[in-house]
């Protein structure tokens, strides 16, 4: 293939454009606030977990605290009516007396013991209520840690977005000078060979695969015409001679 040294020259500078956005598209996918949002949104899922069963406790907790305190209801309203009963002076035979008195201080007892379940319920029920807080305020500061590191990776981006927008017009700029059979080899090179179609041949080394070229194939592109299109022999990249090729 021939091309003008100068078309030649060009391709570098679009091999570097093109590398600029290579770069600029790597940074983009692994922006460190990637990995971050990720972790966040994570610890954001395991933490709504975590509440859903704090809520349930405190909604198990208070019906088991309304039960309870149902029974401790019914339990005073029989002691009361038998502590009536037994003021009233209307029970009078000694036999009944005493069966009144019994039922009286069993139901007094099996009061007290239903009040111990209250108090025991409503100190759990406490607790849960303090540990759904508490996991609200971690809710609370994860969300806030989430918005920002979102605003962050949103600014980066609109960052990158803007300096590959003015590469890429820079490259099609570039790109309209290049002959279009050179600009094809160096597409299909481009993409076969990692990003790096052209490279330029610098003190007797390709810069494409970093090797020395040897003396016969140093000759063989001394002898090449100036508009020869020369082929790395070792990555078969397009190697450009510039005025530090050591020729
Ligand atoms: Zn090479």
């Amino acid at each position: 293939m021939k091309a003008a040294q100068q078309d030649q020259q060009r391709l570098l500078d679009l091999q570097e454009l093109d590398s600029s956005l290579d770069r600029l598209a790597h940074r983009r996918r692994t922006l460190p606030e990637i990995a971050e949002l990720a972790a966040l949104q994570e610890k954001a899922a395991e933490l709504r977990d975590r509440l859903v069963t704090a809520e349930t406790d405190v909604s198990d907790l208070d019906r088991e605290q309304a039960k309870a305190e149902q029974d401790v209801d019914q339990v005073r309203v029989r002691a009361d009516r038998d502590s009536k009963r037994l003021d009233s002076g209307m029970v009078t035979s000694a036999k009944d007396l005493a069966s009144l008195q019994s039922e009286l201080a069993s139901l007094q007892r099996r009061q007290s013991d239903l009040e111990e379940v209250v108090l025991e319920v409503m100190e759990r029920r406490e607790e849960a209520g303090g540990r759904v807080a508490e996991l609200r305020a971690e809710q609370a500061g994860l969300d806030a840690g989430l918005q920002e590191a979102k605003s962050r990776k949103a600014k980066a981006e609109q960052e990158i977005d803007g300096q590959t927008e003015l590469t890429r017009s820079a490259r099609a700029g570039v790109a309209a000078d290049i002959p279009a059979d050179l600009l094809a080899l160096y597409e299909k090179l481009r993409e076969q060979f990692g990003g790096v179609g052209a490279a330029p041949l610098t003190r007797g080394q390709c810069q494409g695969c970093r090797l020395a070229l040897n003396t016969s194939d140093l000759n063989r592109i001394r002898a090449a015409a100036p508009d020869d299109v020369v082929r790395c022999e070792e990555c078969r990249r397009i190697l450009v001679r510039t005025p530090e090729s050591g020729l």
